[in-house]
Parts: structure tokens; C-alpha cells; sequence
């Protein structure tokens, strides 16, 4: 029998009521194992009111006191990955190693959080003007909101949340609706960490929750990653509604390899960052761009084998380095962009779409597929796949290498592979991509940097966690100071100027 999933309001696990939900699947088996609720704007609008009673106690409590809190959060999810890992596997088909990975560079932004006083310390100035002080203090928002997609369940979430609510903001998440366990997961180690009653809440649901929390007048901002279009519609409704909003988006990533680059490290690289997780990873690597006509050949020789012989099964065995793709709509979305490929005329080196495994006929799998000879103007090099399936474009030098990735709608990740420090600082100030990798193919910044992109990948100013999750989710205030000394003045009718 399915589970019936519940939201998690004001510090407990409700029932949906709206009468409307999905089926969750596992993506191994491809049975249903759970039901969705879908929430009606009633429900977001009451997970909204309790945030907000919640807000004014939880913006005055110090931020040593939240930052303990979100301490004793840390060493839960440090003792229990494993229990989170298999949520996570268990409703998005990833490995198991991959998903304990998810969950420790989420950890890692809890971590950053923890050090609440100290990101939050102000500046100050005495004497900007004769015995008069400023000082600056950044304020939290109120209650802000978080939509997040299936592909990292914990991850993403917690690039906000820890963030969010060290600064003493209230957060409502809404997950995706195809693998929302994690986040209840995640609900409860907060109340068990001792985070008050409202401060987190879980509303799971579609577009009408969404657009519930983008029209709320109560929420202050939000921060959205999923696909462009709907990044783009987030950041727009967000935005005209008055909500400061950071909306990650997708993503295209070019790996260029350079013809004195050590092949093998490249070959191993672009393996791991294209059919880890199955390629449904925002920074995974989607184009290998080898420079000269012998570099590519050279790749190719080399990819192929490797692209046939991984090991795919279900996300529990130990020994699988790939999982199945997240729903049987995505599986047949990748599987038609393989086939436009070879209707485009790309040379299809290795072709998944035949992958059957025994005892898992009804998973969503599918193999690695490897395209050579892929030109720009296809669709399949275009469009964000989000699924194992490498492209190689070929170029015939450094120079249209760059220039074919800052031709691209997206710029989240590239990477470039070659033993030239003078290329590599070349491509890394020039590239117009938020995050750049020199020699390492998924350039995904810690904790205390920020993450985000740049063009199509993100539309906002403000990237994801570390100083700027802080910007984020604060606001400045300055306030200027005087103590009367001596005598009076009186009022001065002047613009003020400091003496
Ligand atoms: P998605 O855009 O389909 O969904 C993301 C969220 O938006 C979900 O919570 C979903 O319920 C909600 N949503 C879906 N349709 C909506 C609509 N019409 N109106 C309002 N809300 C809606 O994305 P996905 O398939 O869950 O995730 C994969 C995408 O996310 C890929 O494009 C990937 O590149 C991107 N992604 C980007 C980053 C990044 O950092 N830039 C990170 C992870 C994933």
C-alpha cells in the first residue's frame, strides 16, 4: 500500500485536506510507494500564518542561540545520512554513495550556518561626523519561501534553509512533489534540534502552491532552483509582487579539452560528471569540447569503452555507479532527445536506449549514450537533456571553444582540462559562466562560497549560500548616532552634513 506523505505545519505532521495529490514512485521498480498531498492555497496560507506568529521570537532570539540550534541539527544529520541517503534513493533512484554525498555537502552549509554570530556582526564607525556613530546591522526578512527540485531532495533545500533561518528568518519549503520525504525528514530533525514551533514548515504541491506562496503577501522573498522557464516565471511573479527572489535555473555544461590535457584524467572526469546521478545533476558535464581534430578522436577511443561497460542497477546495489532516471515521463523526455539526435544527424557512438535489466523491467532505466560530431545548431545541443547522455562538439581551436560556450542560452558550470596555466587563466577570466573548474569537472562551490550561475542559469543578484546566502537573506539597516553633549543647538533647517 502507498504512504500517504503528510506536509509538516507549525512543528507536526499534517494530512493534506485538499483532496488532491500524486503518486510518488520508486524509480527501481517503478511502483507506487507514496501519495502526495497537493496543498490548495488554504493550506500554504496556513503554514504561512504560523511562520509568521513564529517570526517576531525568532528574529530577537540571539544568533548564538539559533546558531546552537542549528548545531544540534548538524549532529543529526551527521549520525543519520544514512537513514536520509535511503529516502533519497529509495524515491529518487540515485546510488546510494551519490546520495550520502548529497547529503554531506548539504551538511556542510548547516556547518557554515552555525557560525550565525559571526556572519551577522555589523560595522561601525565612530565618529563619522563629531561625536556622532554609525553602525550597520543586517535584519532578518520575515518569512521567506524555498522551491526546490527533485534532483537533489536534501541538497538544494539545505543550500537555503540553514541560511535562512540562522538570520532569523521563518522559511516554508515547498519540495518537489517527486521525491518530498527527505524534506519531512529534515522538518523533524528541526523540532528534535529544538527549532520553535512554525519557523520550518513543509507544504508539498504543484503549480498552485507555488503561485499561492508567490502571491502571499506575507512572504518576503523566495528562492527557487528548477528549470529556466519556471525559474523565469518564479523570478518574474516574484519580483512584480514586491519579493526580493534568486531563481536558479538550468543548465548546459561544456567540458573543453585541450590537446596537451592528461586524457585519462579527462576521460575519468568527464565520466564521473556525465553519467553520475545520471546525468540529472545541474552541473553535470552534458558537452565535452575537445580542441583538434586528433584530441577528439583520441577522447572518443577512449569514452566509448567506458560509456558500455557502466554499471548500471538499482540505486541500492553496491556495486551500480548509476541509478534510473526519476519518473517514466522523464525516461521517455531523455529517451527522445536521443532519438533527435540521431534524426539530427549526430553520430550516435553509444546508444542506452536498448538497456534491459533483469528483474527491473518496469524501472525507469536507461544506459549511458555518447554522441559524436554534434553541432551547435541541434537540439540536443541546445536543450538541457538531464539525463546520461554526452554530447561531443568538436572545435578546432581555444578560441572557438570559448566562444561556442558564451554562445550558449545557459551559463552555470564549464570546466576546462589542460596542463597550460596560461590557457586555463585565460578561459577562467573570460568565460561567461558562474562557475569555472580547471581541471576539476564539477566546479561546485563549498559551503562558504556561493553557488549560482550566470545568463539563463539564474535570474537575480544573489547566488545561493555563504556571504551571499547571508546578503540574501538580510537587510541592512545603518542607523546613525548622537548624545547630546553641552549646549543645545536648537533645529538646524539645513541639509545635515557632518562637522
Ligand atoms: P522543475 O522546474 O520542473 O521543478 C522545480 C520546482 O518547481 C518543483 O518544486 C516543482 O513542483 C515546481 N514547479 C514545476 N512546474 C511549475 C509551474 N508550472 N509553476 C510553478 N511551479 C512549478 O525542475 P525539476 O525537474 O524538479 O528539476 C530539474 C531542473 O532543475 C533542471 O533544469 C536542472 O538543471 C535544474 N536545477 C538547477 C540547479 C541550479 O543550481 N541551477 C540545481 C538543481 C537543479
Amino acid at each position: 500500500m502507498p504512504v500517504e506523505i503528510p506536509h509538516f505545519v507549525a512543528g507536526a505532521r499534517v494530512p493534506g485536506r485538499s483532496g488532491r495529490s500524486a503518486p510518488v514512485f520508486d524509480p527501481a521498480t517503478g511502483e507506487v510507494t507514496g501519495t502526495v498531498p497537493l496543498a490548495s492555497r488554504d493550506e500554504v496560507d496556513a503554514a504561512v500564518a504560523a511562520a509568521r506568529r513564529a517570526f517576531p521570537a525568532w528574529a530577537a532570539t540571539p544568533p548564538l542561540r539559533r546558531a546552537r540550534i542549528l548545531n544540534r541539527f548538524l549532529r543529526l544529520l551527521e549520525e543519520r545520512t544514512d537513514q536520509l541517503a535511503a529516502v533519497i534513493t529509495a524515491e529518487h533512484g540515485k546510488v546510494l554513495s551519490d546520495a550520502k554525498g548529497e547529503v554531506q555537502r548539504g551538511l556542510e552549509v548547516v556547518e557554515f550556518a552555525t557560525a550565525a554570530p559571526q556572519l551577522l556582526k555589523g560595522e561601525v564607525t565612530e565618529n563619522v561626523g563629531t561625536n556622532v556613530d554609525s553602525h550597520s546591522v543586517r535584519q532578518p526578512l520575515g518569512v521567506v519561501a524555498g522551491i526546490t527540485p527533485f534532483n537533489f531532495p536534501a541538497m538544494v533545500p539545505l543550500w537555503m534553509l540553514p541560511v535562512a533561518l540562522a538570520c532569523g528568518n521563518c522559511f516554508v519549503l515547498k519540495p518537489s512533489e517527486r521525491d518530498p520525504s527527505a524534506s519531512l525528514l529534515l522538518a523533524d530533525w528541526l523540532k528534535e534540534a529544538g527549532l520553535p514551533d512554525g519557523v520550518f514548515s513543509v507544504v508539498h504541491g504543484d503549480k498552485e502552491a507555488v503561485d499561492a506562496l508567490l502571491l502571499s503577501p506575507d512572504i518576503a522573498a523566495v528562492s527557487f532552483v528548477g528549470s529556466t522557464p519556471i525559474a523565469r516565471y518564479i523570478y518574474e511573479t516574484a519580483t512584480r509582487t514586491g519579493k526580493r527572489a534568486q531563481a536558479l535555473g538550468g543548465a548546459k555544461n561544456h567540458m573543453v579539452v585541450m590537446p596537451d590535457a592528461d586524457l585519462d584524467l579527462a576521460v575519468d572526469a568527464l565520466m564521473g560528471a556525465a553519467y553520475g546521478s545520471a546525468g540529472e545533476r545541474c552541473m553535470a558535464v552534458s558537452v565535452a569540447v575537445p580542441v583538434g581534430e586528433k584530441t577528439a578522436d583520441a577522447l572518443v577511443a577512449r569514452l566509448a569503452p567506458r560509456v558500455r561497460a557502466l554499471k548500471i542497477g538499482p540505486g541500492t546495489d553496491p556495486e551500480a555507479e548509476m541509478g534510473p532516471l526519476v519518473t517514466k515521463q522523464h525516461l521517455d523526455k531523455v529517451r527522445g532527445y536521443v532519438d533527435a539526435g540521431v534524426a539530427e544527424g549526430a553520430e550516435l557512438v553509444v546508444d542506452g536506449r536498448g538497456l534491459k535489466l533483469q528483474g527491473h523491467e518496469n524501472g525507469f532505466f536507461i544506459g549511458g549514450s555518447l554522441f559524436d560530431r554534434v553541432t551547435t545548431g541541434m537540439r540536443i545541443y541546445r536543450e538541457e537533456i538531464f539525463g546520461p547522455v554526452l554530447s561531443v562538439v568538436r572545435a578546432g581551436d581555444f578560441e572557438s571553444a570559448v566562444a561556442m560556450i558564451d554562445d550558449h542560452e545557459f551559463g552555470n558550470g564549464t570546466a576546462i582540462f589542460t596542463r597550460d596555466g596560461d590557457a586555463a587563466r585565460e578561459f577562467a577570466t573570460r568565460i561567461q559562466v558562474g562557475m569555472v573548474g580547471i581541471n576539476v569537472p564539477i566546479p561546485v562551490p563549498m559551503a562558504f562560497h556561493s553557488f549560482g550561475g550566470w545568463k539563463a542559469s539564474l535570474f537575480g543578484d544573489h547566488h545561493m549560500h555563504g556571504p551571499e546566502g547571508v546578503r540574501f537573506y538580510t537587510r541592512l539597516k545603518t542607523i546613525t548616532t548622537r548624545w547630546p553633549t553641552g549646549i543645545r543647538a536648537g533645529a538646524e533647517f539645513t541639509m545635515p552634513t557632518m562637522k
